[in-house]
This record gives structure tokens, sequence and C-alpha cells, in this order.
């Protein structure tokens, strides 16, 4: 097999594939209110994410994850996951904000999604509110119970941010224990919409361990050595992770790409430089993929005014 090695040794195993860039939050780190969304027609149909990926599969692809945007938005969202599911994927995972999951839960276990990263920045209905412009806690939370109560292998990822959330840091690691789910505090990129107020908001994940290590005693979980978060087992039982994207970066060991909605093959998240993959043969598809490899960076990038959603986060 023609595996996708970069010169720095990294092999593409991982996708994250966006379905679209609409969302039905306004997350305030991720985009405006009045945002503008890019038109229907320029969406991937399902049987064109099918053969991209399964391109892919035949270059070493093992894993994809769905995200946007919000996935569970897009109109075809079934007929995109029943075409994926039918390709050798060793992993299918979903990332979402939780909203719509009730109605998807039966279509993702039928076509093993059974890996679900939810979005959830606040467990305090105000405050929840505030930072996505939507009230929709009790259905996400809700949802989450659902999911867990099917098998679901659930991660919930909480953007850490000064003087927005960070209060809450406590409260997220009681709510990990009492649920039995592992919570993932991510630092706030320097990306998009993020940019105008990443600084005063930044709370680095060293400043959240030294909060936690007052009250617990953190012990290590040795992860996958592309694994994007370091994870830790609290003395109270809960199961809590890092991802430190701005201080500790962990470029040197990515195994990802990313597909946007509209079909732009990227080789890293902070960068805007990408190749359309759009209706390309399976011939051109390899000669795209071997470019892609190299415009991977090998330093990560100080920040990008792409939007995450845009790209696919
Ligand atoms: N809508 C889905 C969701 O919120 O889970 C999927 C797309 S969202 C862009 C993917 C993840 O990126 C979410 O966990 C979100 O919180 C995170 N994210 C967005 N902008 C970010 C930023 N500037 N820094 C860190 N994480 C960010
Ligand atoms: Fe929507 Fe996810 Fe962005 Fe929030 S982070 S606005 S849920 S795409």
């Amino acid at each position: 097999m023609n595996l996708l090695i970069d010169d720095h040794g990294r092999q593409i195993k991982k996708i994250r594939v966006s379905l679209t860039d609409r969302c039905n939050l306004r997350c305030h780190y991720c985009m405006p209110v009045e945002s503008t969304f890019m038109d229907d027609e320029h969406y991937l149909k399902p049987h064109e994410y099918a053969e991209i990926i399964k391109s892919l599969c035949a270059r070493g692809l093992q894993e994809v994850r769905l995200t946007g945007g919000e996935p569970l938005m897009r109109k075809s969202f079934t007929a995109i996951v029943e075409a994926i599911a039918a390709l050798p994927l060793q992993k299918i995972g979903l990332t979402t904000n939780g909203i719509l999951l009730d109605r998807y839960l039966d279509v993702l276990q039928k076509n093993r999604v059974d890996h679900l990263n939810i979005s959830l920045d606040s467990l305090d209905e105000a405050n929840f509110e505030r930072i996505t412009h939507g009230k929709h806690l009790s259905r996400v939370l809700a949802n989450i119970a659902r999911a867990k109560t099917m098998g679901f292998q659930i991660k919930v990822n909480v953007v850490a941010m000064k003087g927005v959330n960070d209060h809450e840091l406590f409260n997220f690691v009681e709510w990990s224990r009492a649920q039995d789910i592992e919570v993932r505090f991510l630092e706030l990129m320097r990306i998009g919409y993020a940019i105008k107020n990443q600084k005063s908001q930044f709370i680095s994940a060293d400043e959240m361990i030294t909060q936690l290590k007052s009250r617990y005693h953190l012990q290590f979980i040795t992860m996958p050595h592309d694994s994007t978060s370091f994870n830790y087992l609290t003395t109270c039982g809960a199961r809590i992770g890092f991802i430190a994207s701005e201080s500790k970066a962990f470029c040197g060991a990515c195994s990802r790409w990313r597909l946007s909605a509209d079909g732009i093959l990227r080789a890293c998240l902070l960068k805007d430089e990408g190749i359309s993959v759009a209706g390309e043969s399976k011939q051109t598809l390899n000669q795209i993929f071997n470019e892609v490899l190299n415009m991977k960076p090998g330093l990560r990038p100080a920040e990008v005014t792409h939007a995450m959603n845009q790209i696919g986060g």
C-alpha cells in the first residue's frame, strides 16, 4: 500500500470531514450571530464523500470524524453516513453540539458511528446561552444521557475561557465523575472569529491543572502517540483531558487531514491553503493526495483567519 507518510515521518490515518458550515448555535468564539454560509449546491454529495474517502482508505486512512459547522444540520446526513459506513474504516466518529442528537442516535448506531465528541461549554443555563446564543442546555444534557444509555463512547469537549466559564472547572470534573463521561478542556485557539478575544480569554492547560491539583490528585493516563489530548484520572474518579493546541502543540505527531463541505482537502486546520478534490477522478485524487502531503507544516502556524466552521473543526 502506498501510505501517506510525509517528510517528517507523519502518517495520515485520520480525517475530519465537514458536512456543512451551517450551525444552529453561534458560539461566540466560532462565528458571529449574523453569519453567511456557502450555497448548498457547493456541498459534496454523499457519493462524492464516499469516493474521496475510499481513495484515502486505499492509502492507509483508518478513521473518519464527521464535523462542521453542525454536522447534524446537513439534510443528507443519513445518506452520507450510510455511504461512509460501507467503507473499510476502523473507526467513525462524530463531533456535534448535541442539540439534534436524539433524531439521529438510531442512524448513528446502525452505521457504526459509535464515538461521539459532544461540545458543552457550560453546565449553567444562563452561561450556556451567553456563550452559544442558544437555550438548549437541557436538551443537550438529555441527549448525552440517552446516548450514554445506548452504549455510545462519549467525550465532552469544553472550550475553557478565562472570565467566561473557567469558574465551572470543578463543576465539570464533578459532572464527569457523576456521569462517568470523559471531559476534555480545550485551550482557546487563535483561529478565525476567536482571534479578537483570544488573548484576554485564554487559559492554558497548565493553569487549569494547577487549579485542579488544589483539590485532587491527578493520575496520568498513557494515550496513543497521535492523541490530541493528555489525560488524567482524578481522585474523585473523573476522567479528564486537555487539548493544549496553543501551549503544547502536537504538530509533530499529527496524523490528520481535513475535508471541508465544499471539497477542499487541507493538511492542517491552521493553514488556509488546500486543494479541491470535488469531482476528481481516482487517478487525480491520488496526485492531489501526494501534493497535500507536502502542505502539512512542520511547526505550528501562529494563527489562521479562516473560520473554524468553514474548514471543519
Ligand atoms: N458544531 C460541532 C461542535 O460544536 O461540536 C462541530 C464543529 S465545532 C467547530 C468543533 C469543535 O471546535 C467544538 O468542540 C468547538 O468548541 C471547537 N472550537 C471552535 N472554535 C474553537 C477555538 N477557537 N478554539 C478551540 N476550540 C474551538
Ligand atoms: Fe456551531 Fe460548533 Fe461553532 Fe458552536 S463551535 S458555533 S456549535 S460549529
